[in-house]
């Protein structure tokens, strides 16, 4: 599997050889390689910003940091998130609906969105949902922060869920699903699993609720993650439809823990 590492040291090996070649070229022949060195050295980091930024917005390949996309496709469960709550107004209303359908789901909370909501995070938790942790600002410089603030957030919003519910989250989401090497540094030799998704509702931008809802279940599969935000007109209005239908297509709906088979807190 190609990852970011092993994409640095072929881009390295390619520079020193190419660097090499043209010390020589230029002793022998003086030929193309050496006239164009600087030309090709440049195509060459061009080609390794461009692969590595790309790469930060395609988590699942695991290119920058190994990022859970999807469990384990035996049996016929898929997992429900919510990303970017809690919200005292939308966050209660979605946890009436699944309390009807008695399904659990995994909540991925932003710790600034925490005071206030202490009770509400409390009642999730008691209802049988996970909490997860979405980092403290969600900032959208959040990807250009350095690893040492990525990972001060993460501890934020940990302590503060633990100060709630007592129970200190494994599982993180990183903001928009990008995962860049700073992302990784941040999670490295740390207690934190990357989870994203297989399936991306786009409830945040599609403004057809029907096309959201056939999107969502033509991907439908064993082990799918979908992803959904708690704040968005679909999920206010379609969630209930939703998890019918994903049930009438004969699929159990289970909190991440139970999809993925890793604890969801620390001990
Ligand atoms: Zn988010």
């Amino acid at each position: 599997m190609l990852t970011f590492r092993r994409f640095t040291m072929i881009i390295l090996i390619l520079l020193v050889s190419l660097n090499l070649w043209s010390f020589v070229s230029k002793k022998s022949t003086d030929g193309f390689i050496h006239d164009h060195v600087t030309l090709f050295c440049g195509l060459l980091l061009t080609v390794y910003c461009g692969i590595s930024l790309a790469m930060a917005f395609l988590p699942c390949t695991n290119f920058h940091h190994p990022v859970i996309c999807h469990g384990t496709p035996d049996g016929k469960s898929v997992a429900l998130t919510f990303d970017d709550g809690p919200d005292p107004i939308k966050t209660p209303l979605i946890l009436e609906v699944l309390r009807k359908h008695d399904v659990s789901a995994t909540f991925f909370l932003i710790g600034k969105n925490l005071a206030g909501n202490e009770l509400l995070v409390k009642r999730l938790v008691d209802d049988g949902h996970l909490a997860g942790n979405h980092s403290f600002s969600h900032s959208g410089w959040f990807d250009l922060f350095s690893a040492g603030r990525m990972r001060s957030e993460m501890m934020e919003t940990d302590r503060l869920v633990n100060q709630i519910t007592g129970k200190s989250p494994l599982f993180f989401r990183p903001p928009f699903g990008v995962v860049n090497p700073m992302v990784s540094k941040a999670l490295k030799n740390m207690h934190w699993h990357a989870i994203c998704w297989n399936i991306r509702s786009l409830d945040t931008i599609d403004r057809d609720a029907q096309k959201t809802s056939h999107k969502i279940l033509r991907q439908l599969q064993p082990g799918a993650i979908i992803l959904l935000h708690d704040h968005t007109l679909f999920t206010q209005h379609h969630l209930d439809d939703l998890i019918s239908s994903i049930k009438a297509k004969g699929y159990g709906i289970v909190p991440l823990d139970k999809l993925l088979n890793i604890p969801a807190y620390a001990l």
